[in-house]
């Protein structure tokens, strides 16, 4: 008797100590919505030994289908069906222990905004300007060093935070959208509480929440309604490959294949060709898919399908939450590609207007155009990514205008580029670019030369694809990649408060940074609202003689742009060979000058120039 009444006292004591200890500490998502496409939602709960609790929800419309226990007693993972007739609503997930509630916890259906699932995402009509929060704009200098987060800034330091912020952002919007720009990539403001190299935002240690040293959730939303007032679209950078260290369930792992593992580091080898490639061995195929990106970032195993739906509704949960109009994917062919399909099919079931542009850094065309969406692959591969950065065309941009012309160098390098477009599903989905945060600065590729950047600028708002320009780039900045990446990703001068220089107003820039801002203004906002070169056809000529020409034409309009690649050579046109497309007009207005020219027959163009001209009948 004795015993017993001890075995019940012991026991009476364990519950008492377990509904102590036990707390959720985080549902994620944090909240969800009514009317979404798909009804399912799988919600990760984090907490002390919650495995040994079964959860309840009272709520109309909402069923729990499924309670998945792992590995880790600290996780569970509950599958909803929510209904479409579901009200919005507050409710509490009850989790129980011996039939007794021993934890209660809060959570939310917001009801879905109206268009909500019709919204547009970028397209061919956008400039997309490239910015890095930390290296922007100072706008609030109060949260460069906040508790808990383990950086501080060291604006010294070209590792280190220099206090960007997205208030910074917000208050350049009128001189980003002053400069002829319809389209906003930020690269990471998701939260990194990272030691050290915090500031590039790809290593996250917190899906769901914006870093503080760049501001709140709540700023974020605000950033974006800002930049819909001035009808600037908003690309959100998205990693699916990698996380940080230092992330909550890097520290306590739900499942050993959350992330892979290896006795020792081992690295990517940062070779995706390896994925198209028919004789690809196994081992450097599993080194290129579960090799890690760098010591600190842990690389995602999206076999896992508790994995792969957590990603997925993160993406569909800022999209609802915070409206942005397209994603940058991170590494696109880094992750499993069966997960880059079901994410991104994912998406568009919910946003069939939406877009997005997978990060493909690769050298070849035929490498390329396999990842981007509907591409003719043997294997039957479809990523479902309608966009592709086009990395072959950038390499050509950048040494095209150094070189001297031969039957592949200087202008032929990019006449050929534009050659093999057969092999892409759609090349005017193109992202290109003369460099972004990783890559050398255009106007240090080009040997800081003033002609041959306006060449590059010119290039890249004329023909196919969806330009990109990298913040700084309109102000000439320089910057080697090879010398460290601090510095392709200086700061903006103007950004911070007592900055010598203001590169933002006209005063604070030299006569040459002048003459390149107001050039590349003039292109922007001429391209605005040219349909003929978002949707319109193209026609090149064969590069001849240091001399490129080719059309953008529809029904309505033609334009002609001819660039000259000799470095001391004025070259007269040779305008009869370009007879197809000119022979329907009589004179034609230069975009650049404004100047009217009646005589199409005789075009000249100075030398390392481009002469870019709409003709008329
Ligand atoms: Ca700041």
């Amino acid at each position: 008797m004795k015993r017993q009444i001890f075995l019940l006292i012991t026991f009476f004591i364990a519950i008492n100590l377990f509904s102590q200890e036990m707390t959720v500490e985080r549902v994620e998502p944090p909240f969800w919505w009514t009317g979404m496409t798909n009804s399912n939602l799988q919600l990760l709960i984090y907490g002390t030994d919650i495995y040994e609790t079964t959860p309840q929800i009272d709520y109309p419309g909402i069923n729990i289908k499924d309670v998945v226990y792992v590995q880790n007693p600290n996780y569970i993972f509950i599958d909803l069906e929510i209904s479409k007739e579901t009200k919005p609503g507050n409710f509490n997930i009850l989790f129980k222990f011996n039939g007794e509630v021993v934890q209660s916890y809060p959570y939310e259906l917001k009801e879905r905004k109206a268009g909500s699932a019709s919204r547009k995402g970028f397209n061919r009509s956008d400039v997309i300007y490239l910015l890095m929060p930390d290296r922007f704009a100072n706008g609030d200098p109060s949260n460069d060093d906040m508790p808990g987060m383990l950086e501080k800034a060291n604006r010294q330091n070209p590792d280190g935070r220099h206090g960007g912020d997205i208030k910074g952002i917000i208050d350049h919007l009128d001189y980003i959208s002053e400069l002829g720009m319809t389209a906003l990539w930020v690269n990471p403001l998701v939260e990194n509480n990272n030691p050290q190299y915090s500031y590039h935002g790809y290593a996250i240690t917190d899906f769901y929440k914006i870093d503080p040293r760049f501001g709140s959730n709540e700023d974020y939303l605000k950033l974006i309604n800002e930049c819909h007032e001035r009808d600037l679209k908003v690309i959100m950078d998205m990693i699916f490959n990698h996380c940080s260290l230092y992330h909550w369930f890097i520290q306590d792992l739900p499942m050993e294949n959350w992330v892979h593992q290896f006795k020792e580091f081992t690295r990517t080898n940062y070779r995706a060709s390896i994925i198209p490639d028919q004789y690809s061995s196994e081992y450097d195929r599993n080194k290129m898919l579960s090799g890690w990106f760098d010591h600190h970032m842990p690389d995602f195993d999206q076999r896992n399908e508790l994995l792969a739906t957590y990603l997925i509704q993160n993406t569909i949960w800022w999209i609802e939450y915070a409206g942005i109009d397209g994603i940058r994917v991170d590494t696109q062919p880094y992750p499993y590609k069966e997960f880059i399909s079901e994410w991104s099919r994912a998406i568009f079931n919910e946003y069939p207007n939406f877009n997005i542009v997978g990060e493909a850094w690769l050298q070849k065309e035929a490498i390329t155009a396999y990842f981007q969406k509907d591409a003719a692959n043997k294997d039957g591969y479809n990523s479902n990514i309608p966009c592709i950065t086009d990395f072959p065309m950038y390499f050509a941009l950048s040494s095209a205008f150094n070189e001297n012309d031969s039957w592949t160098e200087g202008l032929a390098s990019l006449y050929y580029v534009l050659a093999q477009d057969f092999l892409y599903a759609d090349p005017q989905n193109n992202v290109i670019f003369c460099d972004n945060h990783d890559l050398d600065r255009f106007y240090s590729s080009v040997g800081e030369d003033l002609n041959k950047w306006k060449m590059g600028m010119a290039f890249l708002l004329t023909t196919r694809g969806i330009p990109m320009i990298y913040y700084g780039t309109e102000i000439l900045m320089t910057g080697e990649a090879n010398k460290g990446h601090g510095f392709i990703r200086e700061d903006f001068p103007g950004g911070w408060q007592g900055d010598k220089k203001d590169a933002f107003i006209t005063e604070g820039r030299t006569s040459e940074q002048n003459e390149a801002y107001n050039y590349l203004q003039k292109l922007l906002k001429w391209r605005k609202d040219k349909d003929v070169i978002h949707y319109g056809k193209l026609k090149h000529f064969v590069p001849e003689d240091e001399v490129y020409v080719y059309f953008r034409y529809d029904e309505d309009d033609c334009i002609m742009v001819a660039f000259n690649n000799s470095g001391h050579e004025m070259k007269a046109l040779k305008t009869g060979i370009f007879k197809e497309c000119m022979q329907d007009y009589n004179y034609a207005v230069n975009i650049i000058s404004g100047e009217i020219i009646n005589y199409l027959e005789a075009l000249t163009l100075p030398p390392k120039s481009t002469l870019i001209l709409e003709l008329k009948k």
